[in-house]
């Protein structure tokens, strides 16, 4: 090239229609020296747009960007100038898929399995798969695998899985409540647990509170809320104890030292769950006053405790549970059960003092009804009847009589107990039998 540069042909390539445009300086060199032979065997003045072809290569256009200075014709040494390169535009995310199939497409997806450490890999359109329940994506290859083995087919979106595990057709349960949604099987069992009677198609929301009185196991059946049944021990402060029906069924013929046992555990198990959770939003278990217990004990069992024997089965219960705490340590339930006792002491001393109060109070009236019964001669009543409890705040003297003398002292119409009661000054009642 003899010719000062200034006097070179500029000129602007562009490659747009190219199919292989170089990828280095090197090849643009390369690519030029097969264009240039060609170049100067054109006239410019033929249009400022030349458009050469490149066989399976296809085109290369050459602007000439000033082509009224160019010289005429161009030789050998007509210097040129390249002044800019139009390259075909870059897909920057391309289908990892489509190109393994040597084509370039757009991808805006992206497959993880397809990927590297860093960066996830591509899919387009037409090759991103999606399984139900999430909006994530992969290539037809790397599409999720179930825990056995086989493809599978939507994303959990239960409790345990969170739409983070994705399961095959056999392992999948729809919603009960919305066929659209789908579960694993453990998620399902854990939002839909069946109800543990036989045939029962309710859910189990309910869980069976009795505790192994030695062990403190937690029995955990599930029940609908139809087959539930309460062991009414809070009154009215609490829903009573959730048993199943067969724990429900056993506390008939259970001992006095096992059901304070089933108390105290299931109010400990409750105190402990409130204790980690949300302290304050709902409100603590305390154990039922003995007073309570002993209507508990009437209801269920049919057995009639007073309040210094019931006093102490919850002394007795301390003590087992502080000898376990010595030899095992203390475990969370023990530990609770053990606190709740002690809250429990204070008032269990007051009840005990107020019924042998009541006690002496109700054996005066009860004296006095004895001496009103010898009064009118009715020795025979006044021997059979004993004293069976006295409720001062009612003013309620209850007594038993033997079921074969029970007409003689209620008397036709009521007559004659009625008589007693108002020389008395108290309500007298039979006790139950
Ligand atoms: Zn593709
Ligand atoms: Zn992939
Ligand atoms: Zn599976
Ligand atoms: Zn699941
Ligand atoms: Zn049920
Ligand atoms: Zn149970």
């Amino acid at each position: 090239m003899t010719t000062a540069p200034s006097a070179a042909v500029p000129v602007m390539l562009d490659l747009r229609a190219h199919l292989r445009p170089p990828a280095s300086p090197d090849g643009y060199v390369e690519m030029w020296n097969r264009l240039e032979p060609v170049l100067v065997t054109l006239d410019p003045r033929s249009g400022p747009r030349i458009c050469l072809d490149m066989a399976e290569e296809g085109t290369v256009t050459v602007l000439f960007l000033s082509p009224a200075t160019a010289p005429v014709p161009f030789s050998a040494n007509t210097p040129f100038a390249v002044r800019g390169i139009l390259e075909p535009p870059r897909v920057r995310y391309s289908c990892a898929t489509c190109r393994r199939e040597g084509a370039t497409t757009y991808a805006p997806f992206t497959c993880t399995g397809c990927g590297s450490d860093e960066r996830p890999g591509r899919v387009c359109d037409a090759h991103a798969v999606f399984l139900d329940g999430s909006l994530r994506t992969s290539c037809a290859e790397h599409v999720p695998v179930c825990r056995c083995g086989r493809t599978a087919r939507a994303w959990c979106g239960g409790p345990r899985c969170r739409s983070g595990r994705a399961w095959c057709s056999d392992h999948l349960v729809r919603h009960r409540g919305d066929a659209s949604v789908e579960y694993c099987l453990e998620c399902h069992e854990e939002r839909f647990p069946a109800c543990e009677r036989s045939g029962c198609t309710g859910t189990g929301l309910t869980r069976c509170e009795h505790r192994d009185p030695n062990d403190g196991k937690p029995c955990d059946r599930r029940m609908c809320a139809e087959h539930v049944t309460r062991w009414r021990i809070y009154g009215d402060r609490s829903p009573g104890l959730a048993l199943c029906a067969r724990h429900h069924g056993g506390l008939r013929t259970a001992s006095p030292d096992t059901l304070v046992a089933l108390i105290l555990m299931g109010t400990a198990a409750r105190a402990q769950s409130r204790r980690g959770s949300r302290q304050g939003s709902r409100r603590s278990a305390f154990l039922p006053r003995i007073g309570i217990v002993r209507h508990i004990f009437i209801n269920t069992c049919n057995r009639v405790l007073d309040m210094g024997t019931l006093d102490s089965l919850f002394v007795q219960l301390q003590r087992d549970l502080q000898h376990r705490k010595a030899v095992a340590g203390g475990r969370g339930l023990t530990e609770a059960a053990l606190r709740l006792l002690d809250q429990h002491a204070a008032s269990r001393r007051e009840d005990v003092q107020r019924f042998r109060d009541s006690h002496t109070e109700g054996k005066e009236h009860f004296a006095r009804l004895r001496a009103l019964l010898q009064q009118s001669g009715k020795y025979e009543l006044a021997d059979a009847i004993t004293f069976a409890d006295y409720r001062p705040k009612s003013g309620i003297l209850f007594v038993r009589v033997p079921q074969e003398m029970r007409s003689r002292f209620i008397g036709s119409g009521g007559a004659v107990v009625k008589d007693l009661r108002a020389r008395l000054g108290v309500n007298i009642q039979l006790e139950r039998e």
